[in-house]
């Protein structure tokens, strides 16, 4: 139950439990601090009354909060600054919890009160919250609320047409019959590892955020499906495959993570490109770069610029919509933001153009900017000339096409004025007084990743070499914004058989592929010619992607076409998240009943296995199941079932239902990484290291991720065992990867105070190197240092939602017994200068935390930092095939993108009503010029549709889209949102979908009744 309605809240007293977390949603990652006490009780308003306490020096943002600071008496609006948290109703819920007393999970259960407040402390929060996370308290579940009774809280397996509740034993069982079965039956032999399980396909997130996962979560997922089953084939979140979102950025040198909110604070001009940050990343935009706009932070740069005059802030905001983040952009400073709104797909003509204009009119930024490159490049830093060459004459053209020609071109394809395009060239060219190039930010993200993501991300990373974007001085960056937080860690994923090596056909790894040297200037050339005739004009505009071919391992392709036995799906829903989603959905779907007709259909319902395979039948969506088979009897069906009907074996692992639990033959029930489990997972925007500890504990038999996998690859050695082949090499794997888990758990029983996922933790993240050496496998942990390895949970604890970090350079404990902990502000910073900010954060033995930023020698941030920088060519090539063929008759542009409110697929949205009854349904934003053409109204119901698929969704008519556009929604609660008209098209050197390109017609098919019509509002988001 929340307190909505109630008209107060309660304080914690002052012996309420603490729990430090970050924010279950978006990649801005903001701290929460969280407090559980018995219900009942409350504090009061006083210091000392209450249990809310801060303590902490802040010296880069100039705070200091101590205990004494948090008297609700004085609270006020933004006190929260001052140490005094707005405590809303919809940040407690009243639950039970079991009395923690002698280690988490014991004892009896008990009613509490969960208090998840957004944390004073926090450097990228300070306090404040979005319109999502001012939600997190409330859907903490409960037995009395909504999200209680929507979580998955027993495991199920299918009896025919239903899922019906099991034992966890039946489960594990039964799954590890069938992965043990299909391993042995369709692995491919390898001589180094034995059997491995192409056939097993896994669908995973992989982010930080409730709906993903951390770092923990992530390492046993991958010692499962990546050491354990060995399979190459598994897909992270909104890619069709396993791999990078951004690979241009790490080609070119720093990475798509590389700066920090410092950086932002301090810009002189800030770009926002293919981004809505309003609404997708809204604390980090409100608090840092509204404020630097406003000029709310121009003392700050005043420390930091050493005598560079301190200008005012100019922001660029690059999208086809006029979005909330343009509207409150210019209520802030009206004549220093430019909107920039190119035809969807045209970014890279407008970046080069940008550039062009750039290096012909302000050179002598240019050649300063160069200049500090070159100079890196003598003392050992990889600047490449000839990469650089290479951009100038290719993709700008610089020698061969006059600028008015080039300019017109651009004007042309994107849409976009020459004025505007000259006017962001002088934003971001022309120097500051005294000639100092500006200091330039600039953050991407989906328009440009869901775009021909490789040369589309390539063509702002040329421009950000060129603005000096990546010259490592504070206030500046060029980065990603990302969608969630991040924590991957984890046994690299073998390659696919067929190949010894998983590539993405990068310039640089085609040159290693093809044997082209790269010395010379023509080497360069050579590969550019080749690279771009191979790779495109042969690979992707000529022809349309085969299922599965070799160089894309891409799982939805390769489900649609028949392979995969066992599909494991984990924390999302591909009937929302694939690209042409219809498509997936229906083979898929397809695929599993084959399995469930022939397993149940015989013996209850007559349908023989070769009807199971030719037709589909619905008496087997009746069939009552009696006398339930065994788990191995059932296992044993399922084998012969995949084996002649060419079904698919269909898992699903999850804290709520999803779409994709119709097709489902196991539904294994997860404790939710928001409070439930303790993990780790990093801020996107400055790499901030924190954890998310645990305070509830799942409802139900809902169990860890980590414990699922265990438990599964347990029973699998077991099996192996008792066949008498516990020496397979299958089976040793297993048995290697988990053996120091299943330790822990033991340790666990006897002792709940041990903690298996600090176990975890010290064990495959922070000694990664150790443990993986001993596998024998490649691994990854995002920005391991070798200082990770004193790290553990209780060291995270102590640093509370200040964290540390990433990369870290040192972590020590002083004499005093505090804590501290070094990292690396802006991991350019090194590779280019001498020296570098670090910041510094020391948790005291009496709980206060300060935080300052020291520059230090670059020599101590050798190894860590980036070591090259790398331009390269991209080209506007036109559209791609399967976006051009629905250009011929589908008339509407469909931008896509999220509601501020709406989290990702929705899975978490239904919990608070309000956010229901605000958006009920899927809009699509539509221009006035066009519903006045369709002869639509608000509140009218229209189909959106394509060769792909369709969707319907109400209209509300919008100024915020330009005629001949319309906005969609990406994934809703009740509704499959874009991806029922996205294509399958796919970029072929990153391999990211192009959701962002597709086309669609619509037609009326209704209205809402006027009473419903009544309770929305279609006015646009407008800011004052
Ligand atoms: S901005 Fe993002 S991380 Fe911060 S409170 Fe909102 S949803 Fe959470």
């Amino acid at each position: 139950m929340s307190f909505r309605h109630l008209g107060r809240i309660v304080i914690p007293p002052p012996n309420a439990e603490r729990y430090t977390t970050v924010c279950q949603f978006c990649n801005v990652g903001c701290g929460y601090d969280v407090y559980v006490w018995p219900a009942g009780e409350e504090g009061g308003l006083k210091p000392g009354e209450h249990g809310v306490v801060y303590k902490i020096k802040d010296t880069v943002y100039d705070r200091e909060l101590k205990p004494e600071s948090t008297d609700f008496t004085r609270i006020e609006p933004l006190s929260h600054y001052l140490g005094i948290p707005w405590i809303s109703e919809s940040m407690v819920v009243r639950t039970i919890r079991r009395d923690w007393f002698r280690g988490r999970g014991t004892g009896e259960w008990r009613e509490v009160y969960v208090a998840q407040i957004p944390s004073p402390e926090c450097p990228i929060n300070k306090g404040n919250h979005s319109i999502r996370g001012g939600t997190n308290g409330e859907r903490n579940w409960s037995p009395w609320n909504v999200a209680g009774a929507r979580r998955l809280k027993f495991p199920m397996v299918r009896f025919g047409g239903r899922l019906e509740v099991v034992t966890w034993d039946y489960a594990i069982d039964l799954v590890a019959r069938v992965v043990k079965g299909v391993i042995d039956k369709w692995g491919v032999d390898n001589p180094k590892w034995g059997k491995e399980g192409h056939s097993i396909f896994a669908h995973r997130m992989d982010h930080g955020g409730g709906g993903g996962g951390g770092m923990i979560e992530n390492v046993t997922a991958g010692l499962f499906f990546f050491y354990g089953v060995r399979t190459a084939f598994a897909r992270i979140h909104n890619r069709p495959f396993f791999g990078p979102e951004n690979p241009a950025i790490g080609d070119a040198g720093p990475g798509a993570m590389n700066n920090s909110l410092h950086d932002l604070r301090l810009a002189d001009v800030i770009v926002f490109w293919g981004t809505n940050p309003y609404t997708t990343g809204t604390v980090m935009f409100i608090e840092h770069a509204l404020s630097n706009l406003r000029g709310a932070t121009a003392d700050e740069k005043g420390r930091w610029f050493d005598g560079e005059p301190v200008v005012d802030t100019y922001m660029i905001i690059v999208d086809p919509r006029k979005t909330e983040t343009v509207e409150a952009a210019r209520a802030a400073a009206r004549d220093r933001v430019l909107h920039l709104a190119p035809e969807p797909g045209t970014d890279i003509v407008l970046a080069n153009a940008i550039a062009r204009v750039i290096y012909e009119k302000y050179r002598n930024t240019v050649d300063n900017i160069l200049q500090v490159y070159r100079q890196a490049a003598q003392r050992g830093f990889g600047w490449d000339e000839n990469a650089w060459r290479l951009y100038i004459e290719e993709a700008l053209e610089i020698n061969r096409k006059p600028l008015d020609q080039y300019l017109a071109e651009a004007e042309r394809i994107t849409g976009v004025p020459r004025r505007d395009i000259e006017k962001a060239a002088e934003i971001l060219g022309a120097p500051k007084p005294g000639g100092y190039p500006k200091r330039v930010w600039l953050m991407y993200e989906k328009g440009i990743i869901w775009n021909q993501n490789y040369r589309s991300i390539y063509a702002l990373v040329d421009l950000c070499i060129m603005t000096g974007a990546f010259r490592g001085i504070a206030g500046t960056g060029c980065q990603r914004q990302g969608g969630h937080q991040e924590g991957y860690a984890g046994p690299e994923p073998p390659p696919p058989p067929w190949t010894n090596e998983r590539l993405h056909m990068s310039p640089w790894n085609f040159a290693k592929l093809n044997r082209i040297e790269l010395k010379t200037y023509d080497d360069y050339k050579r590969l550019f010619t080749q690279w771009y005739q191979t790779i495109y004009a042969d690979g992707y505009y000529r022809t349309k992607w085969a299922m599965g071919d070799r160089y894309m391992p891409t799982t939805d392709f390769r489900l649609e076409g028949g392979e995969g036995r066992v599909l494991w799906v984990h924390d999302m829903d591909n009937y929302k998240l694939a690209p042409a989603a219809h498509r997936l959905k229906a083979a898929v779907s397809e695929r599993s009943w084959r399995v469930t007709r022939y397993v149940f259909a015989q013996d209850f319902a007559g349908i023989t296995a070769k009807d199971s395979v030719d037709q589909y039948d619905t008496r087997v969506l009746d069939i009552s199941v009696i006398t339930r088979p065994t788990s191995e009897e059932y296992a044993k069906l399922v084998l012969e079932a995949l084996e002649k009907t060419g079904g698919l074996f269909v898992i699903v692992q999850d804290i709520y239902p999803i779409f994709m639990m119709e097709d489902a033959h196991v539904v294994l029930p997860v404790a939710f990484n928001n409070g439930e489990v303790p993990d780790v997972r990093m801020s996107v925007h400055e790499r901030r290291f924190r954890i998310s500890d645990a305070w509830l504990d799942p409802p139900g038999e809902a169990k860890p991720d980590w414990w699922i996998y265990a438990m599964v690859a347990r029973r699998i050695v077991e099996l192996y065992e008792a066949e008498g082949r516990g020496n397979d090499p299958v089976a040793r794997r297993f048995r290697n990867a988990f053996q120091p888990i299943w330790d822990a758990m033991e340790r666990n029983a006897r002792d709940p105070r041990v903690e298996v996922e600090n176990e975890i933790f010290k064990t495959y993240i922070a000694n990664a190197d150790e443990t993986f050496g001993k596998l024998g496998v490649d691994w990854e942990v995002q920005y391991w240092t070798p200082a990770f390895k004193n790290l553990d949970l209780n060291i995270l604890r102590k640093f509370r939602t200040v964290g540390v970090i990433l990369p870290l350079t040192e972590l020590k404990t002083n004499p005093d017994g505090s804590v501290e902990a070094r990292g690396i502000v802006n991991i350019m910073e090194p590779a280019l200068n001498s020296q570098y900010r670090e910041e510094v954060v020391i948790a005291r033995p009496d709980g206060t935390i300060e935080r300052r930023i020291e520059i230090v020698s670059s020599e101590k941030a050798k190894g860590y930092a980036v070591n090259r920088l790398r331009a390269w060519p991209s080209l506007w090539l036109g559209y791609p095939p399967y976006v051009a063929e629905l250009m011929k008759d589908y008339k509407y542009w469909v931008l896509n993108g999220r509601y501020n409110e709406i989290w990702q697929t929705g899975y978490a949205d239904p919990n608070s009503e309000v956010l229901i009854r605000r958006w009920p349904y899927a809009f699509i934003q539509i221009n006035p010029d066009d519903a006045r053409r369709e002869a639509l109204q608000n509140g009218d119901i229209v189909v959106v549709y394509n060769p792909h698929g369709s969707v319907p969704a109400i209209v509300w008519i919008s100024e915020v889209v330009k005629p001949g556009m319309i906005f969609l929604i990406m994934a809703h609660p009740y509704s499959v949102g874009a991806n029922a008209v996205t294509t399958p098209s796919v970029e072929p050197v990153a391999q990211n979908p192009d959701y962002k390109l597709t086309r669609a017609n619509l037609g009326k098919i209704g209205s809402l009744k006027p009473e419903v019509k009544a309770i929305l509002t279609f006015k646009d988001i407008k800011f004052s």
